[in-house]
């Protein structure tokens, strides 16, 4: 008999992969075992939403709470998997009980990387991943003055930009020359750092954090920098980049290495277990390379095809096409609402359409000299134009789109159906 799917992790991918179970018709037992007290949540909120002024430190669901009676979803909320016994094929959790799993799946995230220089521990000092943290947050912003933010990447500028709507003193520290430089273009890079300038963000690259010193409260009281610079700092946040939670898989004997590793089809060195979301390191047929993506739309996508992938098996049909999806990734920065569709790379040849100056554009990346990814700021219709156009067989040569009058729009709208 099928002893059911237990699924590890809570978050997106982990509820995602439970609901389109179900919903392939899968009539196992399903366990979900969360390691998080609360009924799961969705994260990208909370560096931005979440700490607007005025509003209520309460999260958005992932699904209410009728879901999980009404798919016969067993979710175990505050509870880690602490051990796989993958001989015996079960899993150990840390209230002592052990799971048996026909199929189980990987869903469990990453976790922040952390500071280890002097003060690094000082109260004041905050960390942006889970709901526990952004009430932290929440609680602490209305008494902030003088706020420092270690990393320009999403979460720390998305942070940056609330805290300064609130008024606060606001003071960024990069270490390398451009904001957000692991995901955009160079272009779309510096134009953000002159957005953030504008909203009187003081963000210092080429500059990073030397050490905290605190004040008499015993407080974090200023952040000194690497090249000597003393910043005011009674609230930090530190956002820093994220370590994918791929332990459980590696003491289990599963391949790992910046995450776990899965074939096109989700699986792990263990056929029976697969990971999904960001924990998981796959080989993506539009790169070629392994790669781990962080994102909402990897964690939802890569689940349904592990719930394809279980399903396929199950009913013994050929195994599953490779997983393959379009990356897409959006970040809300205050006014500014990038979208990003495709992975842009270092040495993509850009051509910007549209106005930078009135924060309405997008940065076509050519490779090859054929469209490979595009960013775009405030065009939400230019987005979802390059997502089709890069889903779909279309070929937007860099002479196309530099043509007069060429528009994604327009492009998009030609393109046969897929
Ligand atoms: C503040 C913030 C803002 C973001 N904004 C955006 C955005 O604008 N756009 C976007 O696309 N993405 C955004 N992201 C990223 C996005 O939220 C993640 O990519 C997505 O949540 C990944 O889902 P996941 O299920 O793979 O992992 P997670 O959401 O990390 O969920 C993993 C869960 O597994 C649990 N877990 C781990 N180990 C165990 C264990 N042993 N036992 C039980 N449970 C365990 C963890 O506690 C966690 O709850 C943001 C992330 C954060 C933190």
């Amino acid at each position: 008999m099928d002893a059911g799917v237990v699924i590890v992790g809570g978050g997106q991918a982990g509820l995602q992969s439970a609901d389109s179970l179900r919903s392939a018709g899968y009539g196992g037992k399903i366990t979900v075992v969360a390691g998080e007290p609360e009924l799961p949540y969705q994260r990208p909120p909370l560096s931005k939403d979440f700490l607007a002024p005025g509003t209520e430190a309460s999260p958005l669901p992932l699904r209410g709470e009728a879901f999980f009676t009404d798919k016969d979803i067993l979710l175990l909320r505050g509870i880690a998997a602490t051990a796989i016994d993958r001989p015996c094929r079960n899993v150990s959790l840390d209230d002592g009980t052990t799971l048996d799993y026909g199929h189980l799946v990987l869903a469990t995230g990453t976790r922040n990387r952390t500071l280890d220089c002097a003060g690094a521990r000082l109260a004041g000092i905050h960390y942006l991943r889970t709901l526990a943290d952004a009430r932290a947050l929440h609680a602490a912003l209305p008494a902030a003055r003088n706020v420092v933010v270690i990393g320009a990447g999403f979460i720390g500028l998305e942070f940056a930009a609330a805290a300064r709507a609130r008024g606060c003193n606001t003071t960024v520290l990069e270490f390398a020359p451009r904001p957000m430089g692991r995901a955009l273009t160079p272009v779309m890079g510096d134009w953000f750092a002159g957005a953030h300038a504008r909203l009187g963000i003081g963000l210092k690259l080429s500059e990073g954090i030397e050490r905290f010193e605190a004040g008499p409260d015993g407080r974090v009281a200023v952040a000194v920098s690497t090249t000597g610079a003393r910043h005011l700092a009674d609230l930090v946040v530190v956002g820093i980049g994220v370590l994918p939670n791929d332990e459980l898989a590696a003491v289990a004997g599963l391949e790992t290495g910046n995450g776990i590793r899965v074939d096109g089809c989700l699986r792990t060195s263990d056929p029976a277990i697969l990971a999904v979301g960001d924990c998981a390191n796959f080989p993506h047929p539009r790169s070629g390379e392994r790669i781990r993506l962080e994102s909402v739309q990897n964690a939802t996508d890569q689940a349904r095809h592990a719930a394809r992938t279980i399903m396929a098996g199950a009913a013994e049909r050929p195994e599953a096409a490779p997983y393959a999806e379009l990356p897409w990734f959006w970040s809300t920065q205050g006014p500014y609402r990038l979208q990003m569709a495709g992975l842009a790379n270092p040495g993509d040849d850009t051509l910007v359409l549209g106005d930078p100056a009135a924060a309405k554009f997008s940065v076509l990346c050519f490779r090859d000299g054929l469209l490979a990814a595009v960013e775009s700021v405030n065009l939400p219709a230019d987005h979802l134009a390059a997502r089709k156009l890069l889903a779909g067989s279309a070929r937007i040569s860099r002479l196309e789109a530099s043509a007069q009058g060429f528009t994604l729009k327009a492009a998009a709208r030609a393109m046969a159906p897929v």
